[in-house]
């Protein structure tokens, strides 16, 4: 049972001493996204004193493993498959009225971004970037929700540039477009991490992202019909902003500096038109500096719960899966498994290529190795894998856009198995240890 709003997620920051405020005078430009990323995975903060802002920032809400954890209610292991639970065992949503909407408590039809403390983030970005914004659409087709975070680029008072990478949106979009329709969308803003996690899942088109939510909050999420649009947004977000994407319209969106520490560049891309915007009486304004932890985790551990889910239909014996900090959180992983037939880390590292279109690589190791300990890893990979025999690649398949070295978004796959033969004589890969080591206090043996 998590916390069902930014706020109540404030307060279980603030009462363990994890949210700082700042009240020192910050600017939009550079400073708040500079102070944002020094704090990253240490404390979340609470900007009260932006210059020019008519409402407060807060960023870093969740910069680390153990805080998406306690989001959960779980411990730090348990976060993976706590997460791939909730997504095989997805729960409704509820829509509530407006008045018990707070996200509605001010409704403007006139919508002027302006009013909202939108920080330019990067040295070399196009402008100010809305980033912690969960976008809410509709399959026009079916009819069917889906949630997801693009980099929004504000191009005007009431005009926002979108990054639509090929997946669900685009394919509602592109839907949308050969019909000549506008699509309605929502963005929300000002999340608890459940919500923005949620957001993350890697589900099959037609998935509502919402129903991992409710699971994970053990109860229905709370949704208000939106006031100009025909989208339900979450009921207790801090901002919601209305809209609809245009159809063929494209305007120059960009540069924006993203996760693989890289600029995504400027290019033409798809226009949001706003049409209302929608707050609380006193709204927080929420930003998610890109690269930080903060982002990297929040696309990490949705995505390591769904190929958990895909790479088991394959191999039920598959244990862990990480997507390393090194490899963006988004295109190394390593997963262990516990071997019971050869060939099998060949099948995973096929199911985990499947699983998302982002992975680059996979290396897999016997369950004895921590996942989560890069020097491990490296040493399987140093002690029980041999390239000529061990290595998988597959060239210019689906990748992903924002990793400099695609061409055009193909990028090559690369396997890695390491681990050890079953027919291996055990004792040669047998690790060394000495009896007592792991439980003495070194301190009691020194003068
Ligand atoms: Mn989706």
């Amino acid at each position: 049972m998590g916390p069902h709003s930014l706020r109540a997620w404030l307060d279980v920051l603030k009462q363990e001493n994890v949210l700082k405020t700042v009240s020192r005078k910050v600017s939009l430009d550079f400073e708040l996204a500079a102070v944002g990323k020094r704090a990253d995975g240490k404390y979340a903060l609470l900007f009260n004193n932006v210059k020019g802002a008519k409402m407060p920032v807060v960023t870093g809400i969740s910069g680390s493993r153990e805080m998406f954890a306690r989001a959960l209610g779980v411990s730090v292991d348990r976060l993976v498959d706590t997460f791939a639970a909730a997504q095989a065992n997805p729960r409704d949503c509820v829509l509530v009225d407006k008045a018990a909407a707070p996200v509605q408590e001010v409704v403007t039809c006139k919508v002027d971004l302006g009013e909202l403390p939108i920080p330019l983030h990067h040295e070399k970005d196009g402008g100010p970037y809305i980033t912690a914004g969960v976008l809410i659409s509709k399959d026009p087709v079916t009819g069917n929700r889906n949630l997801s975070i693009h980099r929004l680029h504000v191009l005007g008072p009431n005009k926002l540039g979108i990054l639509i990478l090929p997946r669900h949106l685009n394919h509602f979009y592109r839907a949308a477009e050969k019909a000549n329709k506008p699509l309605d969308v929502a963005i929300a803003i000002g999340l608890d991490p459940i919500l923005l996690l949620a957001s993350q899942a890697i589900a099959p088109l037609g998935f509502d992202e919402c129903t991992i939510a409710s699971a994970l909050y053990e109860k229905p999420l709370e949704l208000v019909k939106g006031v100009t649009v025909d989208i339900d947004v979450p009921a207790h977000a801090e901002i919601v902003l209305e809209g609809h994407l245009l159809p063929h319209v494209r305007e120059i969106e960009g540069p924006f500096g993203e996760y693989p520490k890289y600029y995504g560049p400027a290019s033409p891309k798809p226009v949001i038109e706003l049409t209302a915007m929608t707050t609380r009486k006193n709204p927080i304004y929420q930003t998610i500096v890109a690269a930080t932890m903060e982002h990297m985790l929040l696309g990490a551990i949705p995505r390591e719960g769904g190929m958990l889910q895909v790479i088991r239909n394959a191999v039920p014996n598959a244990c862990e899966v990480h997507l390393t900090p090194g490899g963006t959180c988004r295109y190394h992983a390593v997963v262990s498994i516990d071997k019971q037939h050869e060939g099998e880390a060949k099948n995973v590292m096929f199911a985990a290529f499947s699983s998302n279109q982002e992975i680059k690589r996979v290396v897999v190791v016997d369950k004895d190795v921590n996942i989560f300990d890069p020097i491990d890893v490296e040493w399987a990979i140093a002690t029980r894998f041999q390239a000529g025999r061990d290595a998988v690649i597959v060239e210019r398949a689906l990748g992903n856009k924002l990793d400099p070295s695609c061409e055009d978004g193909l990028s090559d796959k690369m396997g890695i198995d390491a681990t050890v033969p079953l027919t291996a004589d055990p004792f040669r890969f047998e690790r060394i240890r000495i009896p007592g080591e792991d439980t003495m206090d070194l301190e009691k043996y020194l003068d």
